[in-house]
């Protein structure tokens, strides 16, 4: 463990330190960020009031949008002198979120980071090639100074450039590989291209992905054609970045760090705070960030939180696997789907290749349309039936997630490859 003390924390321990911290942010924020006062003081409560956990309902969410609306230095609780590092989210629509972090912010993402890497198992000798994006995006850097405050070494390859990462992989020994699910899949997808062969050229061990939802079948794909152990890593921009909850090497749901984040789950409808161990909309409240404090951040990822002590011997709550974004969902013929459980059905299917569209055209779907590339192997061998293997993921789709479907295969290498985030939907309807 990186921080002992914290990581073996007992969940009453872990309250109690929230409760204290809880109480100090909400006056911190009170008195420093003029929006927090307001909304006080408009919902009739004062700092003061929130003395419990349970208290935190009482606070007034807020949401992506109040970032948006006070770009980009609106709810800095400290003078701009003080911020040292700036990043943004992509921001496809209109201005891209701001967010900001002092000295104080950064050791503490820092250090999450680190923690992050050593529950995964990595350690000081470990060599670590990080293709996340290196820029305004938060996962390159994030990445970067979590392995070297470690202690390992860091190789900065940063996304794309397929060819050099291969090199990179064989040449140095990387041990660890730090970049999104979606991109290691590509990359063991590449080197079978280039003529590698993973187990034996590279000496990878273990796979630090996040950034993008992927299922289990995408994991054990990852695994197996890596040779390396594969770990969720959570996190978003909003709370400083990745590192915010990570996979031990139990690999049975991500803790969520939480001597800094209080977690609460609600009903993404309502706003009504769900009881233990029911799925609904993750909630947030950083509990020390100094240059913008969260209270109650509504991040659209639907999940559910385990309290259950971990076999890794860690408390802090867990995330099970997140499904998605609430803005992710489809419904097609009345059935909500998310793309997600899309890939844990057609992945699940033996021939199917790394590769799948899920296609959008009409404001209401009442057939899910999906292109799906076949496996390199299948589509050369002499079983492969193109008519009868799209009526059988037709078939698989109805019968697991109820919805109607029509599959248009691909030859393998057809659909774009992803070298950051996967777009898994393309909808026509934006274009
Ligand atoms: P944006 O995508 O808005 O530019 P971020 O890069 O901060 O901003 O992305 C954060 C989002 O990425 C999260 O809200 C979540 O939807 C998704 N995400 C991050 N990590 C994971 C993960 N391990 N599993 C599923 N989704 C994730
Ligand atoms: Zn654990």
């Amino acid at each position: 463990m990186f921080e002992p003390d914290i990581e073996k924390m007992s969940l009453s321990d872990i309250r109690e330190l929230q409760r204290e911290r809880l109480a100090k942010m909400v006056k911190y924020s009170y008195e420093n960020v003029p929006m927090y006062k307001k909304r006080f003081d408009d919902a009739g409560i004062s700092p003061d009031s929130i003395k419990s956990l349970d208290d935190v309902s009482k606070i007034p969410f807020a949401v992506k949008d109040d970032l948006r609306q006070h770009y980009p230095y609106g709810i800095l609780a400290v003078p701009l002198e003080r911020i040292v590092r700036l990043h943004a989210s992509s921001g496809t629509t209109g201005k891209p979120t701001v967010v900001t972090y002092t000295q104080k912010d950064m050791d503490t993402w820092n250090r999450l980071m680190a923690r992050s890497y050593a529950a995964a198992g990595v350690t000081s000798g470990d060599i670590v090639q990080n293709a996340y994006g290196y820029g305004l995006f938060t996962g390159g850097l994030g990445f970067h100074y979590g392995a070297e405050l470690l202690g390992a070494m860091v190789i900065p390859t940063s996304t794309g450039n397929t060819k050099k990462q291969l090199m990179m992989l064989k040449d140095m020994q990387s041990t660890v590989l730090a970049c999104t699910p979606s991109y290691a899949l590509y990359l063991t997808e590449a080197a079978a291209n280039e003529g590698y062969d993973p187990l034996n050229d590279f000496n990878l061990k273990v796979g630090m992905f996040g950034a993008e939802p992927w299922s289990d079948e995408v994991r054990k794909r990852i695994q197996e054609g890596l040779g390396i152990r594969a770990h969720d890593v959570f996190g978003m921009s909003e709370l400083y970045g990745p590192g915010v909850a990570i996979e031990c090497t139990e690999q049975n749901g991500l803790h969520i760090w939480s001597d800094e984040f209080l977690v609460e789950t609600i009903d993404p409808e309502t706003g009504e705070v769900l009881p233990e161990g029911e799925r609904g909309e993750l909630v947030f409240t950083m509990l020390t960030r100094e240059a913008m404090p969260l209270l109650r951040y509504r991040t659209r990822d639907l999940a559910v939180v385990n309290y259950e002590e971990c076999g890794c011997g860690r408390c802090h709550p867990r995330i099970m696997r997140i499904r998605g974004r609430s803005d992710d969902m489809l419904i097609v013929g009345g059935v909500n789907v998310f793309p997600s459980q899309i890939e844990h059905v057609l992945m699940n299917i033996d021939g199917v290749g790394d590769q799948y569209l899920i296609v959008v055209d009409r404001a209401i779907l009442d057939v899910l349309q999906v292109r799906v590339e076949v496996a390199p192997d299948f589509f050369k061998s002499a079983d492969y039936d193109a008519a009868r293997f799209a009526k059988l993921m037709e078939s698989e789709l109805q019968a697991v997630l109820t919805i109607r479907a029509r599959v248009e295969l691909m030859e393998p290498g057809a659909l774009p490859r992803s070298e950051g985030k996967a777009q898994r939907v393309l909808d026509l309807r934006k274009q």
